[in-house]
């Protein structure tokens, strides 16, 4: 016996766009077929539409706040192996992605030598907080410091520091690959400055501390960001040889070891 395709109502499917129901518009018939199927009550289809317009709306968000974040790649938590970090606390890192520290307008710095999984983590936490719908944007210490200087000879710094300040975590990859001149670093130090216990900055570096004063060309500047990116954060230090080159020299010991054998 074929099945009866249940007609539709007039005006429906226009007044749930025009209500921005997007979800029910589409998924009306092949809910009410279901229900019809089961003899659910019309309150548990009307429910059942709502839930899935409601979900449908998050998810879209969510994707909407990772593709704004711009991450140059997505990683996640899960495929992060702790074994290569044995000096991570993972309960401290696991903490983090509650997002409670944004709440706080704390700030998170992952210390570690290149390739041993800070961009890693700090791309997972910044799409867990997406997760959460907060909103995020991923950056270079670089790629910020150019537009802030493109900005300020257009004169348009104080919109640039007011957008950015709209993102409630903003990531700072790579800080102390390529140092400054002296107007990038005074522009990253109004930067931090403006969003200092206001906003959460995300900051990535292979550099300690001590060594801070050299990107930021003068000591007292470099002291003054330190205290304010490090007073509210939690730091994490990455320690070891680079992931990828351990992997790449473990998959080529495996293969001379099934060869061998
Ligand atoms: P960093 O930013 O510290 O230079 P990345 O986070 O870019 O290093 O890591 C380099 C590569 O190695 C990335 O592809 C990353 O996903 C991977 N990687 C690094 N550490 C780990 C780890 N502990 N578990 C899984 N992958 C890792
Ligand atoms: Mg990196």
């Amino acid at each position: 016996m074929g099945k009866v395709k249940i007609p539709e109502p007039p005006h429906l499917v226009a007044d749930l766009k025009t209500l921005y129901l997007s979800t029910m518009a589409t998924q009306w018939r092949q809910v009410a077929e279901d229900a019809k199927s089961k003899r659910l009550p019309h309150a548990e289809y009307l429910a059942e539409l709502a839930h899935l317009e409601v979900t449908g709306r998050r998810e879209r968000r969510i994707q909407r706040r990772i593709k704004d974040a711009r991450f140059p790649m997505l990683k996640t938590l899960d495929a992060f192996d702790f074994d290569a970090q044995p000096g991570l606390d993972r309960d401290e890192v696991l903490e983090l992605f509650g997002g409670e520290f944004i709440e706080k307008a704390a700030n998170v710095v992952l210390v570690g030598g290149v390739g041993t999984g800070k961009t890693h983590i700090a791309i997972a936490l910044g799409m867990a907080c997406c997760q959460n719908d907060y909103r995020v944007r991923f950056t270079t210490a670089a790629e910020l410091t150019n537009m802030l200087v493109e900005a300020k000879s257009r004169d348009r710094l104080s919109r640039k520091l007011e957008q950015l300040a709209r993102f409630d975590v903003v990531i700072l990859d790579e800080l102390g690959y390529v140092p400054f001149d002296k107007q990038g670093a005074d522009l990253l130090f109004g930067f931090i400055t403006r969003v200092y216990e206001r906003r959460s900055l995300i900051v990535t570096t292979n550099l300690p501390f001590a060594k801070w004063s050299e990107v930021f060309l003068d000591a007292t500047a470099a002291a003054a960001v330190i205290d304010r990116i490090v007073h509210h954060a939690t730091v994490l230090k990455t320690e070891g040889n680079s992931y990828r080159l351990r992997s790449a020299t473990r998959k080529r010991r495996r293969r001379a070891a099934a060869k061998a054998s």
